[in-house]
């Protein structure tokens, strides 16, 4: 009959729909790292939320991930253990020179990735930086040499590509922009831009956002390789 045949439908295409590795509700159930494990757990972190469930797994496995997810969701934990867990598997050494660019849109927000980069990142021994002027540009530059990790405003990111001789961006692994609207909305478009154009084309991407932004040339600009797209609803 039709509604059997319907439902048979359904059932087929919901498991397709679906996306995969939804299953861990807690870090210790992913294939984490003991050093990023033993950070999380100083820090209290045990459960994840929806928006690190879905993309934790996805950048785990090395895709380009668009989040989307409102304020307050939990998105800085969502590309800090990735960006920990690769650089990691990678065997990255101080030697191997910058592996991960953060983009924030304020100074403020990227000190507050820092400092959970610091703390959950503490038990690993990669250097990291945050590169938000106010220090000298001649004291960033000296240490933007032997970071692994740096947490960057545009602007003053921009400023040391162009300034720096020798800041060596080519080995970059990771490149993560968070509150990508507001950094587009800032007016930061051309700067990130020429940022972009400066990294390796094999890199992997994460792009985090409040908002649903999923315009095409706006990811293909930022430099997103088939995507994947993973958002929380105010509902769910
Ligand atoms: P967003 O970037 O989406 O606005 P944040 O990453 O700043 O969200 O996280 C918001 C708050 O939630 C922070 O206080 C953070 O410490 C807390 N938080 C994030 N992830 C978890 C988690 N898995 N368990 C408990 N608290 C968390
Ligand atoms: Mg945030």
């Amino acid at each position: 009959s039709l509604s059997l045949f319907l439902l048979f439908v359904l059932v087929t295409i919901f498991p397709l729909g679906a996306q995969p590795d939804l299953q861990a509700t807690e870090f210790t159930e992913l294939p984490l790292t003991k050093q990023t494990a033993a950070g999380l757990h100083k820090a209290h972190f045990k459960t994840l939320t929806d928006i690190q469930r879905k993309a934790i797994p996805l950048a785990l496995k090395g895709r380009d991930v668009l989040g989307a997810a409102k304020t307050g969701s939990g998105k800085t934990l969502a590309f800090i253990v990735p960006v920990l867990e690769i650089l990691y598997r990678k065997k990255w050494t101080t030697l191997d020179g910058l592996g991960a660019l953060i983009i924030s849109p304020t100074r403020e927000l990227a000190t507050q990735i820092f400092e959970v980069l610091r703390k959950v990142g503490g038990h690993h021994t990669f250097s990291a930086g945050l590169v938000i002027g106010g220090k000298s540009a001649k004291e960033e530059r000296e240490a933007l040499h032997k970071m692994n990790i740096v947490v960057c405003t545009p602007g003053r990111m921009l400023q040391h590509l162009d300034q720096t001789f020798g800041l060596n961006v080519d080995n970059v692994q990771l490149l993560v922009l968070d509150e990508a609207d507001r950094i587009l909305d800032m007016g930061f478009r051309a700067t990130v831009d020429a940022i972009v154009a400066n990294l390796p084309r094999t890199r992997q991407t994460l792009l985090f956002s409040a908002t649903q932004t999923r315009n095409v040339g706006e990811l293909a600009r930022l430099g997103l390789k088939d995507a994947e797209y993973v958002a929380v609803h105010e509902a769910a």
